[in-house]
Order: C-alpha cells, then sequence, then structure tokens
C-alpha cells in the first residue's frame, strides 16, 4: 500500500443489506469517506464510521443531487488527500450503474481505485420473487436490457425485433415509467401478448411487491398497483415459477416497519434479526450511552477488587463498560477470581459470557426484585459491588441493605435520552408508517412518551421487553400491545411475531 488514497467502488447489493459482499464490508469499515447513492440501503452506513454523503436525493431527504462531475471531482480530490473513500452504488457498480465512467475518470486523474462488484437487482430482486432467470425447461439465455430509451427515438440503440425474438428471459432495469412502450414495442415487433411477465418493485426489501400477467396486460396490471420505482421488468417463461418458488413476501414479518430504539451504536445485531423475519428496521435512537465522564472513582474500585464477594451486572452494557475498563487498565481477568457473579437477565449473562465467565446467579424473571431475591440468602456480611448506570431503579440497595449486604456502587457508564429523534423518523412517525414501537427499558419508554409528545395520532403499535419496561409505559400513558417472554431483544421481536400471527 502507498500513503496515497484509494478509491473502491463499491456494490451495495439491491437493498436487503445483507446482500454486501464481504469486501464491500470490509471497505466500509475501513473507509475515511463514503459517497453513496439513492438506491443504497442507509442501514449499510451502520457498518462504517466514516463521513458519509448521500449523491443523490429521495423522499426524505433534504440535500442536493450531485452531478456525475462532481461526484468525480470528490472522489478525486478525497484520495488526492490520501483518504480512503468508498463509492458505494446499488446492485453491482458495473451493471447500469456508470460505475466505469468514474473509473474511467479516476485512471485519467491517476487516482488508484478498486472495483468490488456486487448482487445486481436483476438476479436477486427475481430470486426474492421466487423467479430464476434461467431454470433449464424455461430459458437458455437472459438479457440485462436498459429501459431508460424511448421505443422508437431515433437516438434508440437497441433492437426491438431482435429483442423480440431473443431466445431467453428479458430483464430490462430502469423501465418503470415506459412500461408501455416497452410491451408495445415488444408485442410490435412479434414477441407474443400471451409471454408471462412481472414487475418487481423495491425487490429484496420489505417493502417489495411483484405484480405479474401476461406481457399484453402488465402495463394496465402495474399502473393499478402504483408501483414505485425502483422497479424490473421480467418477461419470458420462468415468470410461472413464482406461483410455486416465492418465499420472501411469507417471512413472519414482512413489510411491517419496526422503530428500534436503541442507541445506534448497538443496533446492528437487532436490525439484522429483524431483516430476518421480513420486517423495516427504522432507527429510532431514543437513548443515548456514553463512558462516565471520568473514570476516577471506577479506577479507584477496580484497585479494591480483592475487598469485594459480589460483582453484580443489572444490564450487558454495564458488563462491557466495566469489563473494557478493567482490561484496559489491568489487562487480567485474574483479578475476578475470588469474586461471586450476579446478573439480572439472560442476556447481561450472556454478555459475561464473552468474557468467558458464567454468572452464579441469573433469575428467572428479569426484575430487580428476582434479583434481590435470590441475592439475599448470600450476601449478609458480604461486600457487594454494583456497576450499574448512572440512573435506575434503587430497589436493589434497598433489599440488599435490609438483608446486610455492605453495597459499593460503582457507576461504569451513562444512559441519556436523546433530545429528539432524526427529522425522518418523525415524519414517518407522523404519517403513521411505524408499525411498531419497541422499548427495550423503563427508561426508554419514558423517553419514548416524551418524544410522542402526547401524540394521539401514533399509530404504531408498542412491544415491551419485560413487565418493568410495561409498568413504565403504562405509568407513563402508553398501552402495551405485546410483551415478551424472554426479556431479549430477540425475546421482543418474537413477541410481534406471535401478535401479527393472532
Ligand atoms: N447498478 C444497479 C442498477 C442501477 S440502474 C444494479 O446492479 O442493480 C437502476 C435500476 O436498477 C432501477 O431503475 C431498477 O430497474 C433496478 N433496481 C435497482 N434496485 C432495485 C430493486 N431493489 N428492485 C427492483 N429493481 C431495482
Amino acid at each position: 500500500m502507498t500513503d496515497r488514497g484509494k478509491v473502491y467502488l463499491v456494490g451495495a447489493g439491491p437493498g436487503d443489506p445483507g446482500l454486501i459482499t464481504v469486501k464491500g464490508l470490509r471497505c466500509l469499515a475501513e473507509a475515511d469517506e463514503v459517497l453513496y447513492d439513492g438506491l443504497v440501503n442507509p442501514l449499510l452506513l451502520l457498518h462504517t464510521s466514516a463521513t458519509a454523503r448521500r449523491t443523490c436525493r429521495t423522499c426524505t431527504d433534504v440535500g442536493r443531487i450531485l452531478k456525475q462531475e462532481e461526484i468525480n471531482e470528490q472522489l478525486i480530490a478525497a484520495a488526492r488527500a490520501g483518504r480512503t473513500v468508498v463509492r458505494l452504488k446499488g446492485g453491482d457498480p458495473f451493471i447500469f450503474g456508470r460505475g466505469s465512467e468514474e473509473a474511467a475518470a479516476l485512471r485519467e486523474e491517476g487516482v488508484d481505485y478498486e472495483i468490488v462488484s456486487g448482487v445486481t437487482a436483476a438476479t436477486a430482486a427475481s430470486a426474492y420473487a421466487g423467479i430464476s432467470l434461467t431454470h433449464r425447461q424455461h430459458a437458455s439465455a437472459v438479457a440485462f436490457v436498459t429501459g431508460h430509451e424511448v421505443p422508437g427515438k431515433s437516438e434508440q440503440m437497441l433492437d426491438y425485433s431482435a429483442l423480440a425474438s431473443f431466445p431467453g428471459t428479458l430483464v430490462f432495469y430502469m423501465g418503470l415509467h415506459r412500461l408501455p412502450d416497452i410491451t408495445r414495442a415488444l408485442i410490435g415487433a412479434g414477441k407474443a401478448e400471451s409471454t408471462s411477465a412481472a414487475v418487481i418493485s423495491r425487490g429484496t426489501l420489505p417493502a417489495q411487491k411483484v405484480v405479474s400477467a401476461p406481457l399484453g396486460e402488465i402495463a394496465e396490471k402495474v399502473a393499478a398497483a402504483e408501483l414505485h420505482a425502483p422497479s424490473l421488468i421480467v418477461i419470458g417463461d420462468c415468470v410461472s415459477q413464482r406461483d410455486h418458488l416465492q418465499w420472501f413476501e411469507q417471512r413472519p414479518l414482512f413489510g411491517k416497519r419496526i422503530g428500534i430504539t436503541r442507541p445506534a451504536a448497538q443496533a446492528a445485531p437487532t436490525v439484522e434479526a429483524a431483516v430476518e423475519l421480513g420486517a423495516q428496521p427504522i432507527l429510532m435512537p431514543t437513548i443515548e450511552i456514553t463512558p462516565p465522564d471520568n473514570w476516577d472513582a471506577v479506577d479507584d474500585t477496580l484497585a479494591r477488587l480483592s475487598e469485594f464477594d459480589w460483582l453484580v451486572f443489572t444490564s450487558a452494557n454495564g458488563v462491557r463498560f466495566f469489563f473494557s475498563r478493567l482490561l484496559q487498565q489491568v489487562g487480567d481477568v485474574r483479578l475476578l477470581g475470588h469474586l461471586k457473579l450476579a446478573t439480572i437477565g439472560l442476556a447481561t449473562a450472556e454478555a459475561l459470557g464473552d468474557y468467558h465467565l458464567r454468572s452464579d446467579i441469573v433469575p428467572a424473571q428479569y426484575r430487580a426484585e428476582a434479583l434481590a431475591e435470590e441475592l439475599k440468602p448470600h450476601v449478609s456480611g458480604k461486600r457487594v459491588l454494583w456497576a450499574r448506570a448512572d440512573r435506575g431503579r434503587d430497589v436493589l440497595p434497598q433489599q440488599l441493605a435490609a438483608a446486610g449486604a455492605d453495597l459499593c456502587e460503582t457507576t461504569v457508564y451513562c444512559n441519556r435520552d436523546v433530545p429528539s429523534w432524526p427529522p425522518d423518523v418523525t415524519s414517518t412517525l407522523q404519517s403513521g408508517d411505524i408499525d411498531w414501537i419497541c422499548l427495550s427499558s423503563p427508561s426508554i419508554a419514558r423517553n419514548v412518551v416524551r418524544l410522542l409528545d402526547g401524540e394521539a395520532t401514533c399509530s404504531a403499535r408498542i412491544a415491551s421487553i419485560s413487565p418493568v419496561t410495561t409498568a413504565a409505559a403504562q405509568s407513563a400513558g402508553l398501552q402495551v400491545d405485546a410483551e415478551a417472554t424472554e426479556y431479549t431483544w430477540p425475546g421482543l421481536l418474537n413477541a410481534i411475531v406471535r401478535f401479527e400471527a393472532g
């Protein structure tokens, strides 16, 4: 590697954030700057800490559309400044994406680049619609065609009689608004009106919609269904497979828009799980987790670990902040060897498991009362250290003191309410486009109520992670529709699945 910058032209895949390549993810992790286009799923930005800029306006953006020359100039300037740049493009960068023009501009200026291929819309959207473009009984060839040209106009480069007699599947990109012209031109050039056809809108995304009909009727049906871009037109016998091969639209939470209230930095696993279930996660971070203002008190406690008998955690964040400081300051977990460990619930115990430690106590119920109940018989006359957040319930101190324990509290992280949600979240909420809001702690429940500002118009259903969170939501005036039986984020999503299944 030189110390010169470099541009990676990376394919982001067609929409499902899981359809980026391993190499693409690595580029995102290493990037200093990301320039992404309008088709890219913004959830992919969870994988980068680079400054990211969208080059194209979407309905929720207020930004300006960048001209191709401006994009090229920005790529060149950033690379010349020694930065690693990811140019993230929908699908595959070299399929109808002007990626090759960007590469040519970089080559001309002597800027290093690499192409990281992606999954193109034609193959992925049709697979997610249950269509194999090359099923051997239906098609022995497939053509990717631009639908951008106006059939019949002099500047047209496509030969519609060649396309009409093409012995295989035709896939038109960028053709939704020209669908009537395209079907008319094909039929006029001899393609049978009865040929199967489908239009796949927003393929691989929870908003995917598919309309299929014979070629002669498809334009009318698509107009009636009011499909949105981006859409692909697939023409050929292979479309009939959809009747028995469709799978994606049958996922348990298909199409549901689910508000994830976790801090953005911790949302990735939940986003993945929601996408797996077919849902569309909406990031609406409601609290923020930060380190303490200074570590003096924690360091002082870490230096006295030998004085304690028990170490108690009431959140996975508590575990992570405590251990990252311990490992940074002391670098040796043997300091904990003499301690008994207690955690409030499964997720907290699992976080401890990440450090190869097993919790001696995990109450069956995720509640401070249950934890106190289980600890009481063991702590009389003992010194108990509680690694906690700066706010939370005081059940534990009261009950452990009553049981004769000597409790020391150390604040290993802070939990703050965010003052507002991003503007696009607020407008999505106002337009009634969020189906569920997930509450994963009492403080999140309270801040959701505050941020909703008593908005009686909020039509979203509410899911809660535990009875304690449900109680906090209810006393703040929010009705809870589904409650997890396992008090974790996967448990929360399961509660929604159960509700939706009736
Ligand atoms: N480089 C991209 C294509 C860019 S051209 C790729 O390889 O996929 C933009 C066109 O791609 C859209 O007009 C639409 O026809 C198609 N497209 C992109 N994403 C799509 C999606 N999720 N569903 C359906 N079509 C999509």
